[in-house]
């Protein structure tokens, strides 16, 4: 039978915002000695917004908007709902799209009016062989911001750049410092670009970052960390689903996608990661009452 204490605390983490979905990860979360935190939607709001538009060459920045908004149509990225929502806002209307195709961790492609457009990161542009080192600069000075710039090639040149902010949640920064304070290694994973990851990073306090993951490599950099540390994982989109399940305890931020919720072991209602501090001293104060 359950142990009246586990019960306990399992109803009193209900009534705090913290759904603990298998009995196990109460115990289990006290032993946490590290904790990979997702970027988008996890540290950050997660509802990113367009910041600006650069038109390179003839473009204007209302057929570079018009262009990212149609090929982001038939995505299903928080980025896609960023630019569709740029475009709306200044009643743009989209382009019929043809032959699209979303490539996980690198952008769009898709045939508008006959030209062959992309948009994704720099990852993207290699991929179809596509030169962007005249950007470079724009590129990494938007990154700095913490923005997440996306390049838009047509016909294999770059004709555009849209970058896309998304802050941080306030209590980010506190969160990471009760981590911090219980002598847990904090980790972000990211798809985004090395220089975004970094400033997002510093913002909310957190020095151990591992930039450019593929989706599917998420879960085999929890696995490595396991060799070492009793590892947990907070994340909320469809990506995260596999590492929040190797994980040894998986927490989902219940704003998230459904998979994720249903991956995870805890599932913080609220969106706040200082609710994972709370439920790793709920573990903690728990199990000390069953011994
Ligand atoms: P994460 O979920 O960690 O933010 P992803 O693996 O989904 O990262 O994406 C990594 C990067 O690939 C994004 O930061 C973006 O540059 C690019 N990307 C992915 N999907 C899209 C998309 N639909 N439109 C534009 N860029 C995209
Ligand atoms: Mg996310």
């Amino acid at each position: 039978a359950t142990p009246i204490s586990v019960m306990v605390a399992v109803g009193r983490a209900a009534e705090s915002g913290i759904l603990i979905r298998k009995g196990e990860a109460l115990q289990k979360a006290g032993e946490i000695t590290c904790l990979v935190l997702d970027k988008t939607g996890t540290i950050t709001e997660g509802k990113p917004t367009v910041a600006s538009v650069h038109a390179i060459g003839n473009f204007t920045e209302d057929t570079i908007l018009q262009l990212a908004a149609s090929i982001e149509s038939g995505s299903e990225h928080p980025l896609a709902a960023s630019v569709l929502k740029a475009a709306a806002d200044k009643n743009i209307a989209l382009d019929k799209v043809e032959k699209f195709e979303a490539i996980l961790g690198h952008g769009v492609t898709a045939v508008i009016n006959k030209k062959v457009v992309y948009l994704g990161n720099k990852a993207l542009m290699d991929k179809k062989s596509v030169r962007y080192d005249a950007h470079n600069s724009k590129l990494e000075q938007l990154s700095a911001l913490g923005q997440t710039p996306m390049l838009l090639a047509i016909d294999n040149k770059i004709a555009g750049i849209v970058a896309v902010s998304d802050p941080i949640k306030q209590d980010s920064v506190q969160a990471v410092q009760h981590l911090r304070a219980r002598g847990i290694r904090v980790i972000m994973v990211t798809g985004d670009n090395p220089i975004t990851a970094q400033a997002i990073a510093s913002l909310a306090g957190i020095t151990e970052v591992k930039a450019q993951v593929l989706p599917q490599d998420k879960a085999a950099i929890i696995k490595t960390l396991q060799a070492q540390e009793i590892v947990g994982m907070v994340g909320d989109g469809v990506n995260d689903a596999p590492a929040l399940v190797q994980a040894d305890v998986g927490f989902a931020i219940g704003t998230g996608t459904d998979v994720a919720i249903e991956s995870a072991d805890v599932v913080i209602l609220q969106g706040s990661l200082l609710k994972v501090s709370e439920a790793i001293d709920l573990s903690k104060a728990t199990v000390k009452n069953i011994k």
